[in-house]
Parts: structure tokens; sequence; C-alpha cells
């Protein structure tokens, strides 16, 4: 490609908008289609860098000169639009694709169906402490691009969808982080599990035997997909059992992670801010790769004390009303979630669950919800399913409307010493905006009581 190459945008998201500027910065022309509204300030940076764009509709004829097209995760691979441009095969790549051919940093790439956010949060932290120079990219925070774009970091820690890896291939990760893998998002993978599985292996690709590769062995769909392919990086193994043959594992309320060449890293779970099995796992990855960048154990362990998770998962907030403690899981949004939400929770929970269904199987958690719930608040529009689901597992269930009949439901059915706990196992678009509105409100609610 040359400097009269012309790049298509699709979408003027934060990874758009960075492409954007990545992209004029390297001498394309550029030109931004979204078919919503741009926001204000996104139209402004545009504008300010003299880029091109439209909104509200897509120019097929333009867009389909490029020759080669940014897509945003947002945009599904059957949108009509994207099958004309792969009829007439121009490339589609992601934003992260493309911001990784002009950038020589250290990639730390981080993918998984849950866990993703903490754990990339995390690790950004333990290496930001340690004083590396070091970006956060992906999903959280500022795009990519953008930063490649203006910033000169020598490590990237990057947390990365399946939507992002479908449009990825020539991308390399030094360190690649592969947490779990649960049915999510099927819909945009014809309901076809093996789909979704391929998409996050896709993490792997390009990576050679100098690389690292960081999974869990407790997840047996991740385990039996391992079986069937050949991998190259260099493998890390953790586990939340005790199986001393893991480069880090659980024993005693104390993680251990030892990787060649480096001391054995102790420490007990009462030292750490993050709770719950799963943040146990999600803190042994993020150990093993702070390790493998040569982080010293002291200041692993300073960071692990000071992490305190992120907002809206299993958020203990910070006061109790009457005895009563409240923990906002909003962002739990599959049952898997909300699965290690309950097993990290004591047995006096009143449950708050519910809101757009995305094909949910709860009967995995009918034995966490049968021993530790002692009432379900469901809150939705359509609460059928949930309520048929819990009927005879939960001794008491009701129904809300809104977060404040919810809340307050809850705290009536709540003792001194009983946890309410919002971890949904649903979508929140019936009666929220989104996750945060959800949690902010729950939040809000709270303080109400
Ligand atoms: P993601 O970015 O993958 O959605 P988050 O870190 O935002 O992950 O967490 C989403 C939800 O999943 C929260 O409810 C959180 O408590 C839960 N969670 C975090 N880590 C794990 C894990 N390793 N396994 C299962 N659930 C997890």
């Amino acid at each position: 490609m040359n400097e009269n190459t012309y790049i298509a945008i699709l979408g003027a998201g934060e990874s758009g908008v960075g492409a954007a500027i990545l992209a004029k910065k390297q001498g394309f022309k550029v030109f931004v289609s979204d078919m919503g509204t741009i926001s204000y300030q996104y139209k402004q940076i545009l504008e300010q860098n003299n880029i091109d764009f439209e909104e509200g509709m897509h120019s097929v004829d333009t867009i389909l000169k490029a020759a080669e097209v940014i897509k945003s995760p947002g945009i599904p691979e059957k949108a009509p639009l994207i099958q004309q441009i792969k009829a007439l095969n121009i490339p589609v790549i992601s934003e992260l694709e493309f911001a990784a051919r002009y950038t020589n940093a250290k990639l730390i790439c981080i993918t998984g169906s849950n866990g993703k956010t903490t754990t990339t949060l995390l690790t950004y932290h333990i290496l930001k402490q340690a004083g590396l120079n070091v970006g956060l990219a992906g999903n959280v925070g500022k795009s990519f691009a953008l930063q490649v774009a203006n910033e000169s970091y020598e490590y990237y820690v990057i947390e990365i969808s399946s939507f992002q890896l479908d449009d990825m291939y020539d991308f390399k990760a030094d360190i690649a982080v592969l947490l779990n893998i649960t049915p999510d998002h099927l819909d945009r993978y014809e309901y076809t599990f093996q789909n979704y599985i391929n998409s996050k292996f896709r993490i792997l690709q390009n990576m050679n035997s100098n690389d690292s590769f960081i999974y869990c062995s407790d997840d047996e769909v991740l385990i039996r997909e391992l079986q069937q392919r050949t991998i190259v990086p260099h493998s890390f193994v953790y586990t939340t059992t005790s199986d001393t043959t893991k480069s880090a594992y659980f024993d005693a309320d104390m993680i251990q992670v030892q990787t060649p060449q480096k001391e054995r890293l102790s420490m007990s779970v009462y030292d750490m801010l993050l709770k719950g099995k799963h943040n146990y796992g999600n803190t042994m990855a993020a150990a093993i790769a702070a390790q493998i960048v040569d982080i010293k154990n002291d200041q692993i362990r300073e960071s692990l004390k000071s992490f305190s998770g992120v907002e809206h998962r299993l958020e203990k907030l910070s006061y109790t009303v009457r005895g009563v403690e409240f923990i906002n899981d909003s962002k739990a949004t599959n049952v898997n979630s909300t699965w290690y939400a309950l097993e990290s929770m004591d047995d006096n929970v009143i449950w708050i669950a519910g809101g757009t269904d995305k094909g949910n199987e709860y009967e995995s958690l009918h034995e966490l919800a049968r021993t530790k719930v002692k009432a379900l608040v469901c809150l939705g529009i359509d609460n059928t399913k949930l309520i048929a689901s819990f009927t005879n597992i939960v001794p008491h269930i009701t129904e809300a409307k809104s977060m404040k009949e919810a809340v307050v439901k809850a705290y009536n059915l709540a003792q001194k010493g009983d946890t309410v706990l919002l971890s949904p196992c649903c979508a929140s678009f019936d009666l929220f905006k989104n996750y945060i509105d959800r949690g902010i409100q729950f939040k809000e609610e709270v303080r109400n009581l």
C-alpha cells in the first residue's frame, strides 16, 4: 500500500476514530462512515484532523473503492455492506490488526468469555506500578490505534473480544492469555459453539516458540480444544485447584505462582482485595504474565494488595444498611459469571437477577441457588423462564419492574448479616441502557434506602 491508498473506516466510536487518526498519520487517505450518530466529541476530533466522515448513512460506492476496510467490532459479519465488501475481495480488518502494524511494542493480549476486563486492568496495574512504559488498550480505555499514533509505549496490555479477533490475521501477541470459553454471543456465530471457540483461539495465531501462552486448565472446553490443536508458544498453565504441577495453583487460601527461572510467589488471598475463586484465577494469569516480563515478586505482591477490582464486577458497596451488605455484579450478563458470583457468597443471599435472556440454561446454577439463596427478586420485563427455573429451588421468589422496586423488595426480605447480590446473568437492554446504567441505578437505590 502507498500513501494514495484509501482506507474506509466503518464505525466512528473509540476504535474507529483512533484508527482514522493513525491511518491519516501514516499518510493514507481516510474516510469514516457511521450508520448511527457520531458523538460530538468524536466529530470534533475528526474535524480537527481534517478527516472526511459521514453519519446516519453508508455511501456504499465510496466505501467499495477502498483498498482496505477497518470495521468496528460492533458491526456483524453478516451485515449486507460487509458482504458486499467481501464479495469484492476488499480486506476487512479490525482496528487492532491495523494498529499492530505500526508498533514494535510487546503485546500482552487477554481474551476469554469472562474476566477479560478484570484481568487486563490488573495486569496493566502490575506492570505500571513496576515502572514499565505500558499502555492499556482494546476494549478498555483509549483505542490501541490512537495510542500507537501518539505514544511510544514499550508494552501494551490489550483486552480482545472475539469480535475483534474475527478480523485479525497477521496480528501476533507476545503473551496471550485465554481465560475461559463458555457459550456467549452465539447469535454472531451461527449458533454454533465451535465457531465461537475457533474465534477465541485466533489469539494464538502467528505466535512462535519464544512467545508465551497462559491459560486455565480448569476450563473443560479449553482443554478439549487444546487436544485438537498444535500449540506453538510456550504454555503456562494455572488452576484454581491445588495441582502443584501447574505454573500457578491455589492451595489453603494461598495462590502460588512459579514460572521457570523465577522465585515462587506465594500470597494469601486475605492479603488481596480481589475476592472470589474466579478472581484468584484471573490474578494467577496476571501474575504469570508479570513474571514473564521480569517483574519482581515483591512488586507483584504490592500491586495485588492495592488492586480493588473493577466497578460493576462483584463490587462490594462500602457501607451496609441495617447490617445488610450489597454487591453490584451488574456486568454478570451470562450464567457462568453469575455462577462464580454465587460461588463466592456465603449462604445468606437475596439475589436480584433477570433481564434480556440470551438463551440461558439455568440448571448449572440450581445447586448454588438451593444452598445459598434465601430469596430471588426477578428484575425483567419477562421473568417467566427465571421463575419457572427456580421455583422449588429458592424458597421465595418475587418480581420487580424497576431497580427501585427490586432493591426495596430485596432489602425488605433481608435480615441483618444477609447479602443483597445483583448478578443478573442476563443482558440489561429490556429495562436499562446497558450494564453500567443498571449498576449505577442499583447503587443509587441502595443509597436511597
Ligand atoms: P469481561 O470483560 O470478559 O466481560 P469482566 O472482568 O468485565 O469480564 O467480568 C464480567 C463478569 O464476569 C463479572 O460478573 C465478573 O465478576 C465475572 N468474572 C470475572 N472473571 C471471571 C472468570 N475468570 N470466570 C467467570 N466469571 C468471571
